[in-house]
């Protein structure tokens, strides 16, 4: 099987921003003959509701999927699998660093600067067993390399830092880089079209996806909606949601398809001429009327 996909995080309403990348998923599936798919990202931040608002808004934009929505919180086994997986292959350590200890730690010279510096990496026995006492530890990656290269349809050849990063959280939730990896390959995802903010996690998550035996599949980011001062949009930016659009008399997919320079007033009548190579490669500036 060969599948896009959508992946909410059912934390609020999504945005018009949000709405704007899923019909470029959309978009860019069925125009490959790919099946389309719905992964509700609920390992955190879960608002009662949300979800079920997020899917009747994709619904109203004319979206379909295929099958049903999979949920992250239904497959920790899947995750402790790989993570087994790895280890066995001796690639996951023990961390026992507080935020603070890792923003304040000397950045090895071949590091960018953010990279978790390595500080837990060799502990000994003796003291694992110590600081085990202390904290409950969070599982990292032992990454044998600094860089990783991703191919991406907007961006091109794209090389990243790759750092011993975070696999299981102190909590004990699964990462966000291990989960959405673990999905992807489970479920055939081989089109990753999402936000050009996550640009920068695609080479952990390629490289990541070669350790547990996939092949990483092809990324489109595409450009990000942002609010009049510049930043990435957000819901406390005014009326930005499907619902307060439609009660401020908008039709939210035209000013979408709008904003992309699309022409149709379905997603089904946009798809028939859809052309990734005319799309507007810079960011998108919303401004909530209003
Ligand atoms: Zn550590």
């Amino acid at each position: 099987m060969s599948a896009g996909r959508y992946a909410p995080s059912p934390s609020g309403d999504l945005h018009v921003g949000n709405l704007r990348t899923a019909l470029l998923a959309w978009l860019w599936a069925r125009r490959s003959g790919r099946e389309f798919l719905i992964r509700v990202e609920d390992l955190d931040r879960v608002r009662p509701g949300a979800e079920q608002r997020q899917l009747d808004d994709l619904r109203t934009l004319g979206l379909d999927w295929d099958g049903v929505p999979v949920h992250q919180s239904g497959r920790l086994d899947l995750y402790d699998a790989a993570i087994a997986r790895l280890d066995r292959d001796g690639r996951v350590y023990e961390c026992f660093c507080t935020r603070r200890e890792i923003l304040e730690a000397p950045t090895a010279p071949h590091h960018p600067p953010g990279a978790y510096p390595g500080t837990c990496r060799d502990l000994t026995d003796a003291e694992r067993a110590q600081r085990r006492t202390e904290r409950p530890a969070a599982l990292r990656l032992r990454a044998d390399v600094a860089t990783f290269t991703v191919e991406d349809e907007l961006h091109g050849t794209y090389e990243g830092a790759v750092d011993d990063f975070v696999l299981r959280r102190g909590d004990g939730v699964p990462a966000y880089n291990l989960a959405v990896v673990v999905d992807d390959a489970e479920q055939g995802v081989d089109q990753v079209v999402r936000g050009d903010d996550l640009l920068p996690s695609a080479p952990r998550q390629a490289y990541l996806a070669t350790l547990l035996g996939t092949r990483p599949p092809v990324y489109v980011h595409v450009p990000l909606a942002l609010n009049a001062s510049g930043r990435r949009l957000a819901k406390r930016d005014g009326a930005v949601t499907l619902g307060e659009l439609r009660a401020d008399g908008i039709d939210t997919f035209a000013l979408i398809a709008d904003s992309l320079g699309l022409t149709g007033a379905t997603p089904q009548e946009v798809l028939a001429t859809f052309d990734p190579a005319t799309l507007p490669t810079e960011r998108w500036v919303f401004v909530p009327p209003g």
